[in-house]
């Protein structure tokens, strides 16, 4: 079964700050503000995958109240996310994302940030697919004061015998070793 994730981030732009997105350092006269390093990529497909998951979201995970969390990367989010969906049996099938902001120029970059959060996600790039958008001038990131981006995220559910399918399969295990047992009995003469 097939399960989809929504997610959505934005963060403000200020000079003085570094600007990350999808785990790769570009250079820039502004960066985001946020308390980890302002990913505003890695937050919005780590929500897209914990949706998917039904796992809640990146602030119940990773709280910005949280000190452990203060200037981290936010690959690392991006790999306990993993983990999390793992432990369940769930795997990452693709991710589809794009990022909204005027400058600077994204497309560049794109397979340095697909290698990147691959890694981190235990996936191959292609699994990854990244778009770049302008908001043609309007709003705030049309005047270059924030960025936002956008994700879903589609993941595999492994499949697990139920309780039932467990216990049909020890009783037809059962019932093989004792026609086995049986069959290599000699047989009594009539
Ligand atoms: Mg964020």
């Amino acid at each position: 079964m097939t399960k989809t994730g929504i997610g959505y981030d934005l963060h403000r732009l200020a000079e003085g700050r570094k600007l990350i997105i999808g785990g790769i350092g570009l250079p820039f006269e502004k960066g985001s503000v946020g308390h980890s390093d302002g990913d505003v990529l890695s937050h919005c497909i780590c929500d897209a995958l914990l949706g998917a998951g039904g796992l809640g979201d990146i602030g119940t995970h990773f709280p910005n109240t949280d000190p452990k969390w203060k200037a981290a990367s936010s690959l690392l989010f991006l790999e306990h996310t993993r983990d999390l969906l793992a432990a369940r049996g769930l795997s990452i099938l693709h991710v589809d994302a794009i990022v909204v902001t005027e400058k600077p120029k994204l497309g560049p970059h794109f397979p340095a940030m697909r290698a990147a959060l691959a890694r981190a996600l235990g996936i191959a790039p292609k699994q990854i697919n990244l778009k770049a958008k302008t908001n043609e001038g309007v709003d705030a990131i049309g005047r270059g004061e924030a960025l936002a981006a956008y994700a879903v995220a589609s993941i595999g559910e492994a499949i697990k015998p139920t309780a039932n399918a467990r216990e049909r399969i020890r009783h037809v295990e059962k019932k093989a070793r004792r026609t086995l047992r049986s069959s290599s009995r000699p047989r009594k003469r009539p």
